[in-house]
């Protein structure tokens, strides 16, 4: 499994899937089945994903930046739209909303959590403003209380990346269940992967039905029911993305789906072990997880001195030691300030974020000896500066 012969075997690895025999033999035996795209494979893990989140639908993608596509335009977003979002994200955030030829309208993240802040989003609602896009960052919730009541307020729609945070909890409330869409990803290095792979998951039984079509050309009816008794005119009622997941990909996750929260427990041992570790040291601090919040623990990012972060992401790499930075913030891209005039100094929050932080590896398949080389490496590294 995940051989690289070329490697280091002292090579610490990034991220480290957990993609076994399980999901080898599920795919095999869709592999021997006649319809190898959306079928009842895919029905299935919609339903058993539905299931893990609440009383929800979902709508299997080929991955979360369509997931966010299709979501936004389901939710009537499109050209002249503003959609307000986080520039501490990765670029499909706010790429979903520029596809559909709407305007990413960014605000400033809180400095402990590096979510979206809730008190200063009024401030940029416009009356062109349709959605807020935020994002449950590292795995932990964004305050959906707060989102969903101002978009009420202002008859707008509250449309969650949820691409970290399948398992996360804030509130008593999971990802979904206050939004109208939650999008996800299974994407090579998220909790559960195909490789590729998304999400969408609404409360709103005419949404799902609208998201069903549109994943698949606006057309009426999806490929397998077309192929089921035989053959019927179908009809193409609308203009639609081709955005489905295949039964290979949902073969893969079901499985990964039964073991998450097992998975996530791993990964909360394992920063436990960080926190524990980066408590008395003022040069390296762990991002916050707030109280009455569950963390899907997605990944484990700390802040450094500005200073000296590239310095200390240079030196983990000739360590052998795998490291990421989440993120640089989206505004600060060249196509974003050359596009949107946006520059340094507008999100100060996100900014020094995105200047200071460091993600470690946080996989189950880390082991005990493997977290205490990334400690004593990050502390000498940042020591020296
Ligand atoms: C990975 C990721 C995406 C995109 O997911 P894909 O499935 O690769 O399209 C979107 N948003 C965030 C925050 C992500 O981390």
């Amino acid at each position: 499994m995940q051989e690289d012969r070329d490697q280091d075997p002292r090579k610490i690895e990034f991220f480290r899937h957990n993609v076994g025999p399980e999901e080898q033999e599920a795919v095999t035996r869709v592999l021997q089945t006649l319809f190898l795209t959306a079928g009842p494979e895919t029905a299935a893990f919609e339903k058993e994903f539905s299931a893990f989140l609440g009383d929800v639908h979902s709508v299997g993608m080929s991955s979360c930046t369509i997931a966010l596509e299709v979501a936004l335009a389901a939710c009537g977003v499109g050209p002249g739209d503003e959609v307000i979002t986080t520039p501490m994200s990765y670029v499909a955030t706010s790429n979903s909303a520029l596809l559909l030829g709407a305007t990413p309208v960014f605000v400033d993240v809180e400095p402990q959590t590096g979510n979206l802040d809730a008190s200063r989003v009024e401030a940029a609602i416009t009356p062109r403003t349709k959605a807020i896009l935020p994002v449950h960052l590292y795995g932990h919730m964004c305050d959906m209380k707060a989102l969903a009541a101002i978009a009420q307020r202002h008859n707008l729609v509250v449309i969650e990346d949820a691409a970290h945070c399948i398992e996360g909890v804030r509130d008593g409330i999971r990802p979904s269940q206050l939004g109208a869409a939650a999008c996800f990803s299974f994407y090579a290095t998220k909790n559960i992967t195909a490789g590729e792979g998304g999400m969408v998951s609404v409360r709103d039984g005419d949404l799902m039905a609208r998201l069903k079509r549109l994943r698949n050309h606006g057309i009426d009816r999806g490929a397998h029911e077309r192929h089921q008794g035989g053959y019927a005119h179908w009809n193409q009622v609308e203009l639609g993305f081709k955005a489905n997941m295949s039964d290979i990909q949902a073969a893969m996750l079901r499985p990964q789906l039964r073991r998450i929260e097992a998975m996530r427990q791993q990964r909360e041992v394992l920063a436990a072990r960080y926190d524990e570790a980066f408590s008395g040291n003022e040069l390296i601090r762990p991002m916050e997880v707030l109280p009455g919040t569950v963390s899907a623990r997605h990944i484990y990012p700390v802040l450094v001195p500005p200073e000296s972060r590239d310095r200390v992401l240079v030196t983990m790499n000739q360590q052998g030691i795998g490291v990421a930075v989440n993120y640089r913030p989206v505004h600060l891209m060249d196509y974003y300030r050359q596009r949107m005039a946006t520059h340094e100094g507008m999100f100060p929050n996100a900014e020094l974020i995105g200047a200071s932080t460091i993600t470690l590896p946080l996989y189950p398949k880390l082991t005990v000896d493997e977290q205490k080389r990334v400690i004593e490496t990050i502390a000498r590294a940042v020591e020296d500066g």
